[in-house]
Parts: structure tokens; C-alpha cells; sequence
């Protein structure tokens, strides 16, 4: 048993060690990072087209988009006209390492980019101890979901710096009650920003994308 989580710890902190090289590169160009989290279904991917879509003039964006086994995702953001899309598959593995970012990396022209996405794999579990040198996670949550999830999965909420909670429109149809899933995860993490929003009808992205775009600024204007 103790075996075991040593080894855990030494795979974490060798993760840690490549994560830093990898945020000062990224601090080093200026551009400003974001590690997508969520269930499966939640709407990373639609989030992410979306954006792309909305934002792609404004904002060079470049996006790291891991799965398990397919490009499917990959493949719609390509179409969705982001800038670089860089398809990873994990073979099985439930989460993203900074190893598997820092391979994805070194095949993108990082130059002119101001944001780089990672969508992490669907898992609200073991994606939380997984630095991949990200400025900050984005946990999104929809609708669809309980509204007590972030009591369940409180180390991703406690980690992540934003919550977006998705699929606004559906809320007639479902017992999730947004001012509860608020307060909840408010109870994990004070500081946590939140929005809300719908990828299907488009309410509510004008204010995420003032914040990206302000964060990006910002975030290049940091550069030492
Ligand atoms: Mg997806
Ligand atoms: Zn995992």
C-alpha cells in the first residue's frame, strides 16, 4: 500500500517538475493558458467551438484537445477554425500529463499565439492533481448534472479558478438549481469566478469572452 503511494507521489512530482517548464515557456511568450475540466458531456468541445468561432478574429488561439481513444473532438474544433489543433489520445488514460502536453507542444509554432485551450479528458477525478503548466483550470458543469458535484469532486473545484456552468436554457427541464450549484461551490472555493451560459443559444458568452479577452491582455502584458 505504502508502496503504491510513492510511487504515486514520484509520478506527481516528476508531473510537477515538466509542468514548470512548461508554464515558463508558456509566461515566457506571454500566452495565457487554460486546462478545461468537467464530466464527460458537460460541453467542453462546444465551449471550445463556439469560442473559436466567435472569437478566432480577435484572438489567436491554439488548442490541445485530449481524448481517449478518438480524434472526434480534434477533428470538430479543426473545423470550428482554430488556428492550430493539436489531437491527443491517451490510449486509455483518464487524464492528461504535462508529458503528454509537452509532446503536443513541441509539434505547435506557439508564435502569435495569446491563448492556448487544453481540454482535458471528461473525468472530474484525477485530472485535479495533474499540473499540465496551465495558468488556471476551467471546471464546467452543466444543467444536466447534479447540482451538488462540486461537493463530490471537491479538490477540482477547490483547483480551478473558474466555473462555467453550461446549458443554461435546459434548467425547465431538470431539477439543477443554479443557485445551489453556486453556493455549493462557493463552500469549496470562495474565490472561484463564476459563469453562466448557453453553447446552444449563445446567452451568456459575451461576458466570458470580455474575460478571455481581458485575460489575455493582461497575460501578455505580464511578460518578463
Ligand atoms: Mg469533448
Ligand atoms: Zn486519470
Amino acid at each position: 500500500m505504502s508502496e503504491k503511494i510513492n510511487f504515486e507521489k514520484k509520478v506527481l512530482s516528476e508531473n510537477d517538475r515538466l509542468a514548470a517548464v512548461i508554464r515558463e515557456n508558456l509566461n515566457a511568450r506571454g500566452i495565457l493558458s487554460l486546462n478545461l475540466v468537467s464530466s464527460p458531456g458537460s460541453g467542453k468541445t462546444s465551449l471550445l467551438e463556439r469560442t473559436l468561432k466567435e472569437l478566432g478574429e480577435k484572438l489567436n488561439i491554439a488548442l490541445v484537445a485530449g481524448d481517449v481513444q478518438t480524434e472526434n473532438d480534434a477533428n470538430r474544433l479543426s473545423k470550428a477554425g482554430g488556428r492550430i489543433v493539436r489531437p491527443v489520445i491517451t490510449g486509455g488514460a483518464c487524464h492528461l500529463d504535462a508529458r503528454m502536453i509537452d509532446r503536443a507542444l513541441n509539434k505547435i509554432d506557439l508564435s502569435g499565439t495569446d491563448v492556448l485551450f487544453i481540454e482535458n479528458v471528461g473525468n472530474l477525478v484525477c485530472p485535479s492533481s495533474y499540473d499540465l503548466g496551465e495558468d488556471m483550470k476551467v471546471v464546467l458543469i452543466s444543467t444536466t448534472e447534479g447540482d451538488d458535484k462540486p461537493l463530490k469532486y471537491p479538490s477540482m473545484f477547490r483547483r480551478s479558478s473558474l466555473m462555467i456552468i453550461n446549458k443554461t436554457d435546459l434548467t425547465e427541464f431538470t431539477d439543477f438549481d443554479i443557485d445551489k450549484v453556486k453556493a455549493n461551490a462557493r463552500t469549496i472555493n470562495g474565490d472561484l469566478e463564476i459563469f453562466e451560459l448557453s453553447c446552444r443559444t449563445g446567452k451568456g458568452l459575451d461576458a466570458w469572452y470580455e474575460w478571455l479577452i481581458d485575460a489575455a491582455a493582461k497575460k501578455k502584458n505580464s511578460r518578463q
